[in-house]
C-alpha cells in the first residue's frame, strides 16, 4: 500500500524515533507546530478517525497511554492531543495518526 506512515512503520522512510512497541509508533513530526510535536500511530493501517470501530477502537486508547506516558518521561507541562479526521478537517497523510504536541501556549477554540 502506497501509505507514508506505513512506510516510516517498515522502516523505508527514516523518522526520529521517540516510542515504540507492538501496536503503535510515535516519531518526531517533520514539520513541528510546537516545540515538543510528535505523532503517534497505530501500526495497524487505520485511514482515519471516521474508520475506529469496535474491533479497533483499543489501538486508541492504547495512543492516548502512550501519550501519557511520553508527557511523563519529558515532563510535559499540559499538551494538546489533536486529530485532524477528513480534508475540511486538515487531514494531510491518510493513515490516523495524533498529534501530541507542548511547550508552548495554545488557544481555543482552534483555528
Ligand atoms: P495531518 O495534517 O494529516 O493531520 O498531519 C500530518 C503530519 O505529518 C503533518 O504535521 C506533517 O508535518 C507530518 N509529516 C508529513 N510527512 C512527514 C514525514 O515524512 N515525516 C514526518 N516525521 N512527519 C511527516
Ligand atoms: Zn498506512
Amino acid at each position: 500500500m502506497d501509505c507514508l506512515f506505513c512506510k516510516i512503520i517498515n522502516g523505508d522512510i527514516p523518522s526520529s524515533k521517540v516510542y515504540e512497541d507492538d501496536k503503535v509508533l510515535a516519531f518526531n513530526d517533520i514539520e513541528p507546530q510546537a516545540p515538543v510535536h510528535i505523532l503517534i500511530i497505530p501500526k495497524e493501517h487505520i485511514a482515519s478517525a471516521a474508520e475506529i470501530n469496535a474491533g479497533n477502537s483499543g489501538l486508541v486508547a492504547h495512543v492516548f497511554e502512550v501519550a501519557a506516558k511520553i508527557a511523563k518521561e519529558k515532563n510535559l507541562d499540559g499538551f494538546r492531543i489533536v486529530n485532524n479526521c477528513g480534508d475540511s478537517a486538515g487531514q494531510t497523510v491518510k493513515h490516523i495518526h495524533f498529534h501530541l504536541m507542548s511547550g508552548r501556549e495554545f488557544t481555543w477554540p482552534a483555528g
